[in-house]
Formats: structure tokens, C-alpha cells, sequence
């Protein structure tokens, strides 16, 4: 039996161990301490944001950042439709509602354009969103000028979901800095990680300060404790932020990697007939957390799933692109703006195995296990491995 090659695995750098003994030796095992306040500092000066606040995961990031803007029940909030499900169920946490907004085929990710239509006919109408939440896509960032020129200019706060794409850049700025607020993912499968976590940004210290305070259960200035609102628990371990301190010592390098991936999947299987990468758009630099592609089966001569299935026998892990939130049975009934741009990447697309740690060798699995299904095995004609 081969060895299953997955499509994203945590990959440890050499200083992790290190800042968790520390807090170890120092006793800091608790949701605060040194680690915690050190990792947001770092956070901050790798993504150029001026503040942050770390959390026990990206949803519960997405989460306060819906209470700061004070999205309340019935309220409205539009929201990039290809994403994971992590992204819109806050809105329902608040209990407002979620209208779900098509992709653009350059980037994947919301369409400027559409958002720009919806909010200038909700503006006639007099009913604005209360915010909008843009989402920059497997490791790509969202064309962020006009979406962000659109909310200004109808005063509807952005909230940017850059679990995915931490690494990125967007005209050499940081996806997760241009609107009121940011949020990353710390999650076992992004592209650095603490196990889970997540982080909060932004440039408004009030927000951050108050995300803070919701993030440990709402405590007033008392000694005794006494609650004037409804908190949560969501702060980051202190244990775990030390080895977030040790995955931001190696991003840079994990972004190279999977760059690297991308280049040697889309050289490779670039000219096989009905595969498709996904582009990267002109205005920025994506990290490449996943390398995905869609397939054309009349052209490669098998459906996404049935390549899917196939590697899947092989051991090789892939997964479909995600299924857009309109098309969810549990966002079933809710608004959907666009046309059919998201749901023709969920049919055909597919992300790869993908992880910073791959070798050499299952890249090469992978590659040659697409290549056979189109060319049959052991016919296949060109050098199809390309570094
Ligand atoms: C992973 C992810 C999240 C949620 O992050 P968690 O840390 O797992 O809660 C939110 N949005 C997107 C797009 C994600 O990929």
C-alpha cells in the first residue's frame, strides 16, 4: 500500500518547541500571558496592520468582528458565496442574514462588480448591508480597490476572511489589512498553524481593544466579576500562540514552498488537455495555500469526480473546490447575487495535495496519476515531471 499524500498537513519549523517549553518553564499555561501579546505584535509587523488580537480560531475572529460593527438579528450581511461554511455562520450566530454574492473568473473570489451593483440599488432602495464580508480565496486575494471603494463610499464596513491567503499580497499590501477589519486562521490545514487559533486585525485600536474584552467574557473594570454585556472565550492559548511565534519565524519560507508546488503542478500538467489551473490575478501575489484546477471532461476524458475518486483509490487525498454557501442546504432560502461563475468551479474544480511539506516524489505521485488518467498508463508521451 503507498503512502496517502494529503492535501494539507501541519509542517513545523525548528523554533515551535522551543516557545512552548518557555511557557512551559514559565508557567504561562492559560488563554494570556508573554507568548500571546508577542505573537500579535509579530502578526502585526509581518502584515503591516496596527493592531491584533489573537483568538481560538478564525470563526471566532469572524464572529467579534460582526459584534464590533454591531450586526444584530435581522440585519443584513453580504458575503462572498465560494468559501467554507466557516465564513458566513457567524452572520447567523447574530442572527442576521446572509446574502450570498457570485465569484469573478480572475481571481475566484467576489466580483466587484456585482457587489458594486447590489449596494448601489440597495442604496436606492434604503436598504443597506450592514457590512460586507469579502474572502480571499485559497491563497489569492479578492480584487480589493473597487470593493473596498464601493463599501466607503456607502459607509457599509468591510470585514476581509484571509484565513486562506495570509502571505499574500494584493499590489504588494497584505489581504486582511485594507478593510475595517481582518481575520486569519490558524487551523491544523492553513498554511501556518497553532493546532487551532485564529487572529483578529485592525487599524482602529478601540476595535481591537473592545474584541479584547468580548474575547474574555466581557469582564468590567471590578475587581469582583461583573458583566454589563454578554462576553465569549475565545482568546488564544499561550502555549499555543508559542508555537504560532515559531510558525511566523518560517512563512515565508511555507509560502515559497507552495509556490513552488503551484509551479511544478501547473508545468507539469499545464498542457494536458481540459485542465485548467486557477489564474493568478495581475494585481497581486498569491501564496498558493491550495493549488487548484478545473477540469473539462470532455477534454481530459474524465469528470472532477471521477478523478477525485480515482486518486483517492491511490491513496492521494484531493478535495472539491468548495461547494458555493448559496447551494447549501442549510443556507437554503437565503439572498443569492450573480450567476453561475461559483457553481462551475465547484463542479469542475479540484484542489491538490498541497502542503509545504510534500516531497519531490509525491508531487510526482500526483502528477503522473492525473496524467494517466487522461493518457492512459504507460503511454504517456512528454517528460511530464518539470521542476
Ligand atoms: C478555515 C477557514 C475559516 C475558519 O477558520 P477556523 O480557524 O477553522 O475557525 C474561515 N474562513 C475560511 C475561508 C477558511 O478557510
Amino acid at each position: 500500500m503507498s503512502k496517502p499524500i494529503l492535501l494539507s498537513t501541519p509542517h513545523m519549523g525548528d523554533r515551535e518547541l522551543e516557545f512552548v517549553k518557555q511557557a512551559f518553564d514559565t508557567n504561562w499555561i492559560a488563554p494570556i500571558g508573554p507568548h500571546v501579546d508577542a505573537f500579535e505584535q509579530e502578526f502585526c509587523q509581518i502584515i503591516g496592520a496596527d493592531y491584533a488580537a489573537a483568538v481560538s480560531s478564525g470563526t471566532a475572529a469572524i464572529h467579534l468582528a460582526l459584534q464590533l460593527i454591531g450586526v444584530e438579528s435581522g440585519d443584513e450581511v453580504f458575503c462572498s458565496t465560494l468559501t467554507f461554511a466557516a465564513t458566513a455562520n457567524p452572520i447567523i450566530y447574530q442572527r442576521a442574514k446572509p446574502v450570498f454574492i457570485d465569484s469573478d473568473r480572475t481571481s475566484w473570489n467576489m466580483n466587484p462588480e456585482l457587489l458594486q451593483e447590489a449596494l448601489e440599488y440597495r442604496a436606492c432602495i434604503g436598504k443597506l448591508p450592514k457590512a460586507v464580508i469579502v474572502v480571499h480565496l485559497y491563497g489569492q486575494s479578492a480584487d480589493i480597490d473597487p470593493i473596498l471603494q464601493v463599501c466607503n463610499q456607502y459607509r457599509v464596513p468591510l470585514i476581509e476572511d484571509a484565513a486562506e491567503s495570509l502571505g499574500a499580497t494584493y499590489k504588494g499590501q497584505h489581504p486582511g489589512t485594507f478593510g475595517c477589519i481582518g481575520i486569519y486562521s490558524f487551523n491544523g490545514n492553513k498554511i501556518i498553524t497553532t493546532s487551532g487559533g485564529g487572529m483578529l486585525v485592525s487599524n482602529n485600536a478601540d476595535l481591537v481593544a473592545k474584541a479584547r474584552f468580548l474575547a474574555t467574557q466581557a469582564r468590567d473594570r471590578a475587581p469582583h466579576y461583573q458583566h454589563s454585556e454578554i462576553g465569549y472565550n475565545y482568546r488564544l492559548s499561550n502555549v499555543l500562540a508559542g508555537i504560532g511565534r515559531g510558525q511566523l519565524c518560517v512563512l515565508s519560507e511555507r509560502v515559497a514552498t507552495r509556490r513552488r508546488n503551484f509551479e511544478i503542478y501547473a508545468s507539469s500538467l499545464g498542457n494536458v488537455p481540459g485542465i485548467e489551473f486557477m489564474p493568478e490575478a495581475d494585481f497581486g501575489c498569491a501564496s498558493r495555500w491550495l493549488t487548484c484546477l478545473t477540469i473539462d471532461p470532455e477534454a481530459f476524458g474524465a469528470d472532477r469526480e471521477q478523478v477525485r475518486n480515482s486518486l483517492s483509490v491511490q491513496q492521494i487525498e484531493t478535495r472539491p473546490v468548495w461547494k458555493p454557501l448559496h447551494l447549501q442546504p442549510v443556507f437554503s432560502g437565503c439572498e443569492y447575487i450573480g450567476g453561475t461563475v461559483a457553481e462551475d468551479l465547484f463542479r469542475r474544480g479540484l484542489c491538490l495535495p498541497s502542503g509545504s511539506n510534500l516531497t519531490n516524489e509525491d508531487l510526482e505521485r500526483v502528477i503522473s496519476a492525473i496524467a494517466a488518467i487522461h493518457y492512459g498508463n504507460g503511454k504517456s508521451q512528454t517528460p511530464l515531471f518539470v521542476i
